[in-house]
């Protein structure tokens, strides 16, 4: 019987007015100064203000830092921790998307070490995280990376992404308030979203995949199945905004647990290089990923089927697997992305150098069901460009 390893933290407080959370939360810790990190879009339209008036007006020293770049470059991250190793910071407060959340735990533990970011990326990187670093609390505003949950924070390079990662980067405490995120305009909850359902669908299928991953999953994809149309279309819908806060906090506990594969290796050179949002770079791969591996799960694929709302009841389990490609086209589709890479202008010809960048992600890749080599790789991103889903030979 395979052994998983599985680690559930933060702290985390879920649902609608979670923020009353934070005071409470933060008095644990009594920090002289707190560093709240996040992004000028946050700052403008106030969302930063409702985590610092509170803070402030209980008395503490709170210095707001809104440098923060959607998809940072390793630039970016390097001048925050720069930023906190002077400040003499006793808590780092992450409040945004992924990006703001990736950054305020990366500064959080590097505020403790030398040397740059750069020194800690897994794919180059020389030095090893050692010390746990700054207590630091995460709140999400967007439905999408499941960051609150996971060890790991994201950087852009030239022309791919790479990430520091360690069980020091995880939060003391999440709070997850969909309340946040009625504000995030339809495109971003759209592009959003599909990230939140492909790390459940990805965790559902990696071969680190447990019973508890597969439970969690599963919800996941049920809750954003059942309300990502709704949110995209109406922004103020509650109930959608709350099914997907939980789908992506849930999808977050399980691809921490379990691991993303093929689409989010193949996702990431087509933001290095294209400068394509994760989510949509997430989305625009995930049929054509999804029906190239077909064969080598299509009973999951069966199951996914079936929490995406659909009804495998009468159909064989390769049926249903062909339906579950067809019903996350649809889904992307419903949600307003491109579905090829055509429609994100990327030209034909970029197919080769996006290959060679995708192979080199074989820390996730490892995590497929159906090993995915230099040539498969190819296939998948030609067919995503052709927009003709194509399976191997
Ligand atoms: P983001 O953080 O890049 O934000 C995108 C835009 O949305 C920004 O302009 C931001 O200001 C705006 N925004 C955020 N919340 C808003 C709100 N409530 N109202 C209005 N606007 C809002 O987007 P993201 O998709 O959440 O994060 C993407 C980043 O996360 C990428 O760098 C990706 O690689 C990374 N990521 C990290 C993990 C992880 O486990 N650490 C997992 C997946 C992705």
């Amino acid at each position: 019987m395979n052994i998983a390893k599985l680690v559930f933290t933060p702290l985390t407080y879920t649902g609608w007015g979670a923020l009353r959370q934070l005071l409470p939360e933060v008095e644990k810790y009594s920090p002289k100064k707190i560093l709240v990190v996040t992004d000028p879009m946050l700052a403008k339209i106030g969302l930063a203000e409702r985590i610092t008036a509170p803070l402030e007006e209980e008395g503490y020293s709170v210095t707001l830092y809104t440098d923060v770049i959607p998809e940072p470059p390793v630039e970016t991250g390097e001048k925050l921790v720069a930023f906190t190793r002077t400040g003499e910071f006793e808590m780092v407060i992450g409040v945004g998307g992924g990006s703001a959340l990736d950054l305020a735990k990366l500064a959080a533990v590097l505020a403790g070490h030398e040397g740059s970011a750069a020194d800690y990326l897994n794919l180059t990187g020389t030095k090893s995280i050692e010390k746990r670093g700054l207590p630091k609390i995460l709140i999400p505003t967007t439905s999408g990376t499941g960051s609150e949950v996971t060890n790991i924070s994201v950087l852009s390079l030239e022309t791919t992404k790479d990430v520091v990662t360690h069980d020091y980067l995880l939060a003391d405490v999440a709070i997850v308030d969909p309340e946040l995120t009625v504000s995030v305009p339809s495109k971003l909850t759209a592009a959003t979203g599909i990230d939140a359902l492909t790390h459940a669908v990805e965790a559902y299928i990696s071969v680190n995949a447990s019973p508890t991953t597969d439970g969690l999953a599963l919800q996941a994809i049920r809750l954003i199945g059942r309300s990502l149309r709704k949110a995209v279309e109406d922004g103020s819908d509650k109930q959608a905004r709350i099914d997907m806060s939980n789908g992506s906090y849930i999808a977050g506990l399980a691809f921490f647990n379990a691991g993303v594969a093929g689409v989010h290796a193949l996702a990431y050179p087509l933001g290095g290089q294209f400068h394509i949002s994760h989510g949509e770079s997430n989305a625009v791969l995930l049929p054509y990923v999804m029906a190239y591996i077909r064969k080598s799960c299509t009973k999951k694929m069966a199951d996914i089927l079936n929490a995406l709302g659909g009804n495998s009841t009468y159909l064989s389990e390769e049926q249903a697997s062909y339906k579950c490609v067809e019903e996350l086209e649809r889904l992307v589709k419903d949600v307003g992305i491109p579905p090829t890479l055509a429609g994100f202008d990327v030209p034909e010809s970029a197919v080769e150098s996006l290959t060679q960048d995708g192979v080199k992600q074989t820390r996730i890749l490892a995590r497929s069901p159906l090993p995915l080599l230099e040539d498969d790789i190819r296939k998948i991103y030609q067919s995503a460009f052709d927009g003709t889903a194509v399976e191997p030979n």
